[in-house]
């Protein structure tokens, strides 16, 4: 995937405010922030998405996502948290090499949640059982 962004980045072709790198992640600051100290974490290889995470590189982004939250946190000296993780164009993902946001959030910084909606019981009960079904 020689056209990747992220894997240039990761290489270091490409520049980045780099917080922190192993054998197999590598952490900057997004170039766009949505607070100052939001971070990415990066696989060092190149994976698409979260569909298709080996689980066992996934297994060791769990404890560096809390890592970065706590670090992030205090860091920024920031209120809050917010972690995301865009899969698919349709979810907002705009570069395709799977990445982890972790976002300082302060008490009067304008970002509003996303809005909820609400469903008949009928429907709520449908969609669960297709959700186990997929499980
Ligand atoms: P996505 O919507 O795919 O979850 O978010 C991609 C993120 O990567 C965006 O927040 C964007 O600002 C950030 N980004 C895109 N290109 C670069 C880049 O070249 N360098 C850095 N540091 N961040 C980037
Ligand atoms: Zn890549």
């Amino acid at each position: 995937m020689n056209d990747c962004i992220f894997c240039k980045i990761a290489k270091g072709e490409i520049p980045s405010t780099k917080i922190y790198e192993d054998k197999d992640f590598f952490a900057f600051l997004d170039i766009k922030p949505v607070n100052l100290g939001h971070a990415l974490l990066i696989p060092k290889t190149h994976v698409k998405n979260l569909y298709e995470f080996p689980e066992e590189l996934l297994s060791k982004a769990g404890p560096l996502i809390k890592k970065f939250a706590i670090a992030v946190k205090k860091g920024a000296n920031a209120d809050g948290i917010n972690l995301g993780m865009n899969n698919d164009e349709a979810a907002g993902q705009l570069v395709f090499h799977a990445h982890f946001h972790i976002i300082p959030r302060f008490k009067d910084d304008g970002h509003i949640h996303w809005g909820g909606k609400e469903h008949s019981a009928d429907e709520m009960q449908s969609i669960s059982q297709k959700i186990i079904s997929a499980l």
